[in-house]
């Protein structure tokens, strides 16, 4: 199991249960939203309200420790890591992480400051393309 506590370390942020288990239930589903997020940290913390699953995203999000990608208009999370596209299925709407070379993401930001880099690419999955 990761050390999930060692990505709040470097934060301003506190470390409480409920930002750890934010995090793992990310980690686990890669990209989660906030629905499905609330119906897992549910089942931890039954007591827990949506708003508070939503500020703490948010400020995990400031943090920089998740970032956000936005597909079909919803919002997904998932733990900063280094630059890559993501894959989207369109018949099943899996989302995979596909590798994003360094170089051009080093490009874009020297032409581009501080920009939000973002790919998606779009097609079937190895799954759905074997069934049809
Ligand atoms: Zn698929
Ligand atoms: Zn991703």
């Amino acid at each position: 199991m990761k050390d999930y506590k060692s990505l709040l370390v470097n934060t301003s942020l506190k470390i409480t249960p409920q930002r750890l288990a934010l995090l793992k239930e990310i980690d686990k589903k890669g990209h989660a939203n906030i629905d499905e997020l609330y119906r897992e940290i549910q089942k931890q913390f039954p007591t827990i309200s949506l708003a508070t699953i939503y500020k703490n995203i948010t400020s995990l999000q400031e943090a920089g420790v998740i970032s956000e990608i936005c597909i079909h208009q919803k919002p997904k999370y998932e733990i900063k890591k280094h630059p890559h596209a993501h894959f989207i299925c369109k018949n099943c709407g899996k989302i995979i992480d596909v590798p994003f070379d360094e170089l051009v993401s080093e490009e874009i930001e020297r032409r581009y400051p501080n920009s939000q880099k973002e790919l998606y690419i779009y097609g079937l999955c190895k799954e759905c393309n074997g069934n049809s």
